[in-house]
């Protein structure tokens, strides 16, 4: 099977771990958490609004998947990834509580990234008199199997 990142956890551990957080949050597990939970590990690469409205068949508004996601994010299920023409991509986090990606952006094959270089950034930033930090970092460029096609 493809799988959306190198050493990555399987499909199932991803659900697993996605609905130990749901309910160690106290959130009820509902019909469409569990679905967009299910789409989001089985699929081989983030995915936006659009495509889980998609893989959704249309069952649940893009309020609704909207709403979740944000949950999500805020229970730590799911990290964003916002692209460079500004759209967002949503992936699970699985174990990890904080990635970088590198992202192919045609076919939007996502690795994550196994370290974290935003402590150099931050300390900077702290020296600069901020506090409260946080930082997002993705890599964008053209995959292995993109790059052959041209
Ligand atoms: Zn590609
Ligand atoms: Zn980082």
């Amino acid at each position: 099977m493809l799988g959306i990142m190198s050493a990555e956890e399987s499909e199932d551990v991803r659900v697993a771990i996605s609905k130990k957080r749901i309910s160690d949050s106290g959130l009820r597990m509902t019909a469409a958490r569990r679905q967009l939970i299910e789409i989001l590990a089985e699929s081989e690469r983030p995915l936006s609004v659009d495509d889980l409205s998609q893989r959704s068949k249309g069952k649940f508004d893009l309020v609704t998947i909207y709403r979740n996601l944000e949950v999500f994010r805020e229970v730590g299920i799911v990290e964003v990834i916002l692209l460079e023409n500004g759209r967002n991509l949503f992936v699970l986090t699985g174990e990890h509580d904080h990635s970088h990606h590198i992202v192919c952006r045609h076919c939007l094959k996502t690795e994550r990234i196994e370290f974290c270089m935003g402590g150099e950034l931050e300390r900077y930033a702290s020296s600069r008199g901020f506090s409260n930090l946080s930082h997002t970092i993705e890599v964008f460029g053209e995959c292995p199997e993109c790059e052959a096609k041209h």
